[in-house]
């Protein structure tokens, strides 16, 4: 089964995804992680993707395809994967539908406003990688792990609005492209993470 999450930066995919995987048999693919992984190892890939991701800008579609085509085929994979991040554009939906059959895709719907004020309280722990939010964790140590809790270098408010701006161009028109497939389910992203989840787990409850 291949669910994709759509919705914008801050719309909360990352937190859902990380339910929605412990609670359902499902792998969750995060390209943004994957990336920032690529990053830290400076891989091939993490040097080229660099500097589009640090500019808030689309790392190019050849290397992002690539690089899902390969994760997607590995055998974890097997009993199915939720996609965060990805498809971003047009082509990459495209290429997508050609390697995978989506069974479906959530969109997780949440307003501007919103989408700032979550973005720019974000807090990512370097070792697990778990998120927080200052509102409801002000520390800057992880919980569950004990590592330092950080900014994300694409979080700061000049990169932010870039971001958005950039989902609204190129990630924006997918909600359609999907809906007219049928595929599309709108979830309200609005709530608390647990209000969120609640509502999804109706909706793959109904699927089976
Ligand atoms: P968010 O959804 O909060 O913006 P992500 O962690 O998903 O954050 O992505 C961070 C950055 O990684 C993006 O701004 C972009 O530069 C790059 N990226 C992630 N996924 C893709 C993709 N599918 N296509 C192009 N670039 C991507």
């Amino acid at each position: 089964m291949i669910l994709v999450l759509l919705g914008a930066p801050g719309a909360g995919k990352g937190t859902l995804a990380a339910e929605m995987c412990s609670s359902f048999k499902l792998k969750h693919i995060s390209t943004g992680d994957m990336l920032r992984q690529n990053m830290r190892e400076e891989t091939a890939l993490g040097i080229k993707a660099r500097s589009f991701v640090d500019a808030g800008k689309l790392v190019p579609d050849a290397l992002i395809i690539e690089m899902v085509r390969e994760r997607i085929s590995m055998p974890d994979c097997k009993e199915g994967c939720l996609l965060d991040g990805f498809p971003r554009t047009a082509a990459q939906a495209e290429a997508l539908g050609a390697i995978a059959h989506v069974d479906m895709v959530l969109y997780l719907e949440v307003e501007t406003d919103a989408l700032v004020k979550r973005i720019s309280g974000r807090r990512v722990c370097e070792g697990c990688g778990a998120v927080y939010h200052i509102s409801w964790h002000d520390g800057d140590v992880c919980p569950k792990c004990g590592a330092k809790l950080l900014v994300r270098d694409d979080d700061k408010p000049e990169t932010v609005l870039r971001r958005i701006e950039v989902y609204n161009q190129n990630t924006e028109p997918l909600i359609g492209y999907y809906r007219e497939k049928g595929l599309l389910r709108t979830v309200d992203g609005s709530g608390t993470p647990e209000e969120v989840f609640a509502a999804v787990r109706g909706i793959m409850e109904k699927r089976v």
